[in-house]
Order: C-alpha cells, then sequence, then structure tokens
C-alpha cells in the first residue's frame, strides 16, 4: 500500500526519494531549523517550484530555499552535472563537441567532473551524477534535427 502522502504537495506527481542528510546539507541555513526527523522526496517536475517535501506531508522547501540551482528545474542556472566539482552542463557539451570525447571517464577527466566525489551531500538528488553525464554526453553526439532534417529532403 502506498504511504499517504507520497506525491508532490504542489504537483501532485510521485517524487523520488531522498536521505535527510541530503535535504539538511542542500536546504540554505536560515531555513534548517523547518527540517523535522521525517521522511522526504524530491519532485523532479521541471515546472514545479517545490524541491524537497516531507512523508507524511507538512515540511516544503522551494527552489529558493536551496542552496544550489536544482538542475532539472525550469530556469535552473548555472545548470551543475556535477555538484561536487562544480561542473556544468556546458563544460560537458564542450569537451563532446569541441574535444571528440565520448566516455564518461575521459569526460571526468577533461572537466574534472566526480573528482572526490561527495554525492550524497551535495548533489539534490543525493545521487551519484555519472548517469547525467552520460544523458548529456549521449543528448550531444546526437545529430542536430536540421542535419536529420537535410538528409530526409535529399531521400
Ligand atoms: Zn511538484
Amino acid at each position: 500500500m502506498l504511504q499517504q502522502g507520497e506525491n508532490c504537495p504542489a504537483c501532485n506527481l510521485l517524487g523520488e526519494s531522498v536521505r535527510i542528510i541530503t535535504v539538511k546539507n542542500l536546504v540554505k541555513d536560515e531555513y534548517k531549523t523547518f527540517i523535522k526527523d521525517l521522511e522526504y522526496r524530491i519532485c523532479l517536475n521541471a515546472i514545479c517550484d517545490l524541491v524537497y517535501y516531507s512523508v507524511p506531508h507538512g515540511v516544503n522547501f522551494f527552489k529558493d530555499q536551496i542552496r544550489v540551482p536544482v538542475w532539472f528545474k525550469k530556469d535552473a542556472y548555472p545548470k551543475y552535472a556535477c555538484y561536487c566539482s562544480k561542473v556544468q552542463e556546458d563544460d560537458i557539451v564542450r569537451a563532446v563537441k569541441e574535444f571528440g570525447l565520448k566516455t564518461v571517464r575521459d569526460v571526468c577527466i577533461k572537466t574534472g567532473a566526480m573528482k572526490n566525489p561527495n554525492c550524497t551531500a551535495n548533489n539534490p538528488l543525493g545521487k551519484c551524477c555519472h548517469k547525467t553525464i552520460q544523458k548529456i554526453i549521449d543528448d550531444s553526439l546526437k545529430p542536430t534535427k536540421k542535419l536529420t532534417k537535410k538528409i530526409i529532403v535529399r531521400r
């Protein structure tokens, strides 16, 4: 049975479970006193301003109460791919497009991503950014839509 209140109280979509240590580290100091000893979830909806909420509901932390921009939320700036080393999405895209790198390992060496990782404390999801970096690389390697169109026209 679903525990009551696992959905985001703002947008009603199901959030992902996060550890309280992540919430404690990423909520701005002035809001830390509002953190109660409960379970927490993070809302993954890009257009929802709520980041962390408690289960059961009652404690909410919005984008402006978090110390870092949450990369998957709308208008996040800068867009960090790796929070531990402060490497931005643009840095990864550049490593792929300008330097022709294709693997997470090579991109990390070039950009300094995933050096001294402490993802539980630094990443809003409390997880390693490996998957996020892989996805940015995959997206950067895809041909642009314009290119696809040209190929279709030639046929
Ligand atoms: Zn939400």
